[in-house]
């Protein structure tokens, strides 16, 4: 694979056992980029850096569509077998990332939890994202509210009524996201399916909201009018495309395409697929505001709003053009991005 992009740049700190990239897209458009910091096991450094590179990229193409002012960057700790002190590591995670001058502005992702950002936090004063609300992971929680819009614009469209009542919805991935989708969903009076490479994540959360419960192996057995992915990216295949039984599929996991084709596939199948980086959009956006000092209620009335009208637009483009999502939404982005030359 051929890796493009701005800047790359990569931490060793032996002491800690701190191996980190940041990926930085389009750098000199705005002279910063926003992206979460992920942590997790990867088998090689070069699978790494080209996750760091492919969530960066996506990463843009949500700045742009959410009009944002920022470039797209993304950060990722290679977990280690073991961390003697996981305090020291995130402070030298956070020194690497003041070290840049602003140039990555970052927050939680897949793997990193809100205090892990506080920690890193004491270290750089180029964090975002994190809480006013106490006891919630408001990013977290404004990336589920942008995938509801998303999902609400996509059911006006394909059923020609935004109410999601009664609608099946499966969530994979009952993570930070996924549980408060599940929460948001369930109060919207939608039927939840949960599941989790973690069953006793799906298990509780479905046992708190009286939902089912189902093991990953089995996701493609059941019925359920939308697909909402929450856990991690590449999930849609060309092995498996067939089988998804969905109308809809609109969650939060970034690229969820194994590749560009597959988006035509959907297309072809009549499943109508809501590009993840317009679904998980709420995340950044609110990260990226509240770095520029938006108030709280703006923020929220922006990204339900916001996301909304964006999915409608592309929806009906797709439509009206015979043309795939993430096409129409790609090229949105990249005319956004010319027009700012
Ligand atoms: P998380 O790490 O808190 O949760 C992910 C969950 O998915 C975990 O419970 C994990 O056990 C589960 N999982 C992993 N592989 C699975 C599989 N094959 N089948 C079922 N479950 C599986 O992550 P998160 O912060 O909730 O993010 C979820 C996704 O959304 C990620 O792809 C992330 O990049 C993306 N995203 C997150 C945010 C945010 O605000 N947290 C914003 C934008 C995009």
């Amino acid at each position: 694979m051929i890796l493009e992009i701005d800047e790359i740049h990569i931490k060793h700190d032996r002491e800690t056992g701190l191996i980190a990239i940041i990926a930085l897209d389009k750098v000199n458009e705005y002279g910063a980029c926003i992206g979460g910091t992920r942590f997790m096991p990867y088998q090689s450094i070069e699978k790494a850096i080209e996750d760091a590179v492919c969530l960066a990229k996506a990463m843009s193409l949500k700045t742009r569509l959410g009009d944002l002012n920022l470039s797209g960057g993304k950060a990722v700790l290679m977990k280690p077998k073991v961390i003697t002190d996981k305090v020291a590591y995130l402070k030298t995670f956070g020194r690497f990332v003041e070290s840049l001058n602003g140039k990555f502005i970052t927050g939680c992702d897949s793997g990193t939890i809100e205090e892990d950002i506080k920690i890193m936090a004491s270290e750089t004063q180029y964090v975002s994202g994190l809480s006013t609300t106490h006891g919630r992971d408001d990013m977290s929680y404004f990336t589920a509210l942008g995938v509801t819009s998303a999902m609400q614009a996509a059911v006006k469209i394909k059923f020609g009524n935004d109410a999601l009542k009664d609608l099946r919805v499966l969530i994979t991935g009952i993570g930070k996201v996924g549980y408060y989708l599940a929460h948001t969903l369930h109060q919207l009076g939608c039927k939840l399916i949960l599941s989790d490479i973690v069953s006793e994540r799906a298990k509780l959360c479905a046992d708190q909201l009286g939902a089912e419960h189902i093991e990953p192996e089995n996701i493609y057995d059941i019925d359920y009018e939308i697909f909402a992915p929450c856990a991690l990216g590449k999930i849609f295949t060309a092995s498996n495309v067939d089988k998804i039984p969905a109308e809809i599929i609109c969650g939060s996991a970034n690229n969820q395409l194994e590749n560009k084709a597959i988006d035509q596939t959907l297309y072809d199948h009549n499943i109508c697929y809501i590009p993840d980086f317009i679904a998980s959009m709420g995340g950044v956006v609110y990260a990226a505001k509240r770095y520029f000092g938006a108030p709280f209620s703006e923020v929220e009335n922006y990204i339900s709003s916001h996301v909304y009208s964006l999915t409608k637009d592309v929806c009906t483009m797709s439509k009206k053009q015979k043309i795939p999502t993430s096409f129409i939404a790609q090229q949105l982005a990249t005319n956004i991005g010319q027009g700012r030359l």
